[in-house]
């Protein structure tokens, strides 16, 4: 469909989603007037990079995906360090903390996230207390672990995970801290938990459970050592904190635009006021794989919304329909999340298995289902037999049998 001549749409985050979308309306229209906004000083970059530039394995430059000339070649008024303040609907207007309002046909809000910060006593004392979600938080890091031998980590997401294992490798030793019984509580169980836990001890990690940080003892304003729950005591000149996110939208106020953990969307990613849309990590939408809205907090799907969600904003209607994956290295072997893959959700069933893979690593595979579909797997290990598996769950097919079930197994 044909875009509205000089239509002009305002894109707030240029993180994947939003300059994806900014990228696919320039293509499917040249005349339209594009601005995208963000706090951050830098073009778009690659958060799922951060990890291996943190551990030193790939320069500042392979990091960055588009710069200033790009988006002056795309025509896109890139502004950064700009901060969206507030969103008027009924004047169609976002304002900004530097420079004047800008007016829109179509707002796309793809904010993302803001880490959760560590807040317990000393931490107002002491510097080198680390979330992990920028470009800019990863130089810190680095800076800081060249000058330091011990790290707490605290954590049982990703975040903790990527942050304990960049600082092993740089050669500072770390204690991590989960305050639950394993890692990745919401996907793995505790077959998988103690596969992980193995894998970081023989990397020289030493893995705590059932424990938080009480308090940070800092020296000189630099922390000394942490003090947790029930007592116990870790040196630490650096702490990693991995918990969680706290979706961005808090800036739409009460504008009307519904939010719940996110902003929800429908399955075209349009909120519930006309002409506004939410991508990316900020968007709860309703994902018609599962019949429910989430939020999905992957690169691909966030690339992915980007994509329909500029066909839609030029006045396209198409739903987002997709198997969101999610890959990661686990220090020397992977971790592969496909589709629906939640231990705690009452509407899922599982089965999983560990059995012994390639170069002495255990291979751990769980797949879930609702009723009798595959909805989800992870894979711990090796890949193989993911692309099979993402089809599989795509085309809704039926595992009604528990010997179909333990079928999956088998698939490379
Ligand atoms: C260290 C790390 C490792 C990861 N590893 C993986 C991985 O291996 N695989 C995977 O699938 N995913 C991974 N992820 C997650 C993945 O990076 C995200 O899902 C994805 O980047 C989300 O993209 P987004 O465009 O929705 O939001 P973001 O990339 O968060 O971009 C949003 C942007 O909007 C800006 N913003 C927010 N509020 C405002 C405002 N009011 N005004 C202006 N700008 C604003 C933010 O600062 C940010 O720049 C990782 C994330 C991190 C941090």
């Amino acid at each position: 469909m044909a875009a509205e001549v000089g239509k002009k749409y305002v894109i707030i985050g240029n993180g994947i989603a939003g300059t994806t979308c900014a990228q696919t309306l320039r293509k499917n229209d040249l005349s339209c007037d594009i601005w995208l906004l963000t706090n951050e000083p830098y073009p778009l970059y690659n958060r799922v990079s951060l990890p291996r530039f943190l551990q030193g394995l790939l320069p500042e430059q392979k990091v960055m995906i588009r710069n200033r000339e790009w988006h002056e070649e795309q025509r896109i008024n890139l502004l950064t360090e700009t901060v969206v303040t507030r969103v008027d609907p009924n004047e169609r207007v976002v304002y900004l903390d530097k420079g004047g309002p800008l007016k829109y046909d179509a707002l796309l809000i793809a904010t993302g996230g803001w880490a959760n910060k560590l807040s317990v006593p000393g931490v107002e004392r002491a510097s080198r207390i680390y979330n992990f979600v920028t470009l800019d938080d990863t130089k810190e890091i680095i800076a800081a672990a060249l000058e330091s031998k011990h790290a707490v980590t605290t954590g049982g997401s990703f975040i903790a995970y990527e942050l304990t294992e960049g600082l092993n490798v740089r050669g500072v030793h770390v204690t991590w801290l989960m305050r639950g019984p394993y890692w990745l509580r919401t996907t793995l169980d505790e077959e998988g938990g103690r596969l992980v836990d193995s894998i970081a001890t023989a990397h020289g990690v030493e893995v705590v459970h059932g424990e938080e940080l009480r308090e940070v003892i800092p020296a000189n304003g630099v922390p000394q050592r942490v003090v947790t729950k029930t007592g116990k005591e870790y040196p630490a000149e650096i702490i990693g904190v991995g918990l969680g996110l706290t979706l961005n939208h808090g800036f739409v106020g009460d504008t009307g635009i519904e939010r719940r953990t996110g902003i929800v969307t429908n399955e075209y990613l349009e909120t519930n006021i006309p002409g506004i849309y939410a991508a990316g990590d900020v968007a709860e939408f309703y994902d018609s794989m599962i019949g429910h809205h989430h939020t999905m907090g992957t690169w691909d799907n966030a690339l992915a919304h980007g994509r329909v969600v500029a066909v839609n904003m030029a006045g396209g209607h198409e739903p987002y329909i997709d198997v969101p994956t999610y890959t990661s290295p686990l220090f020397d072997t992977n971790i592969a999340v496909m589709g629906i893959a939640e231990s705690n959700n009452p509407e899922l069933t599982s089965v999983s298995r560990t059995a012994p893979g390639d170069k002495g690593n255990q291979d751990y595979r769980k797949f879930f289902f609702k009723e009798n579909r595959l909805v989800g797997a992870v894979f711990i290990g090796s890949p193989k037999g993911r692309k099979k598996v993402v089809e599989i769950i795509r085309t809704g097919q039926e595992f009604a049998t528990s010997a179909e079930r333990e079928g999956l197994f088998e698939v490379r």
